[in-house]
């Protein structure tokens, strides 16, 4: 029985280092895009006007820009029901 619990808590502690890893990598990849488009202006094409940021549901992983996502706790999510706990039916707040 304890070797199940064992395995239980591995499996979400992965789970848990993944998602770390992934919101790291969002938050390393987000200045250096800043950086590029500041070195790039008027350079190369003309598709870079007003790209909103993209960021990466922490639930599901599908991108979206930074305006559609709901900002929780420094993660974001592409919609409400992705949220890790609701805090209960009020629909006002968590979207900055
Ligand atoms: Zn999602």
């Amino acid at each position: 029985m304890a070797r199940i619990l064992l395995l239980l808590a591995i499996v979400l502690g992965i789970f848990w280092w993944l998602r770390q890893r992934a919101s790291a990598r969002q938050a390393t990849e987000r200045p250096a895009q800043r950086r590029s488009q500041a070195s790039g202006n008027g350079g190369n094409g003309g598709n870079g006007q007003d790209t909103e940021p993209m960021v990466q549901c922490a639930h599901c992983g599908v991108h979206l820009p930074r305006g559609d996502a709901i900002a929780w706790h420094g993660l974001h999510y592409c919609r409400r029901s992705h949220l890790p706990d609701m805090p209960g039916e009020g629909d006002n707040g968590a979207r900055s």
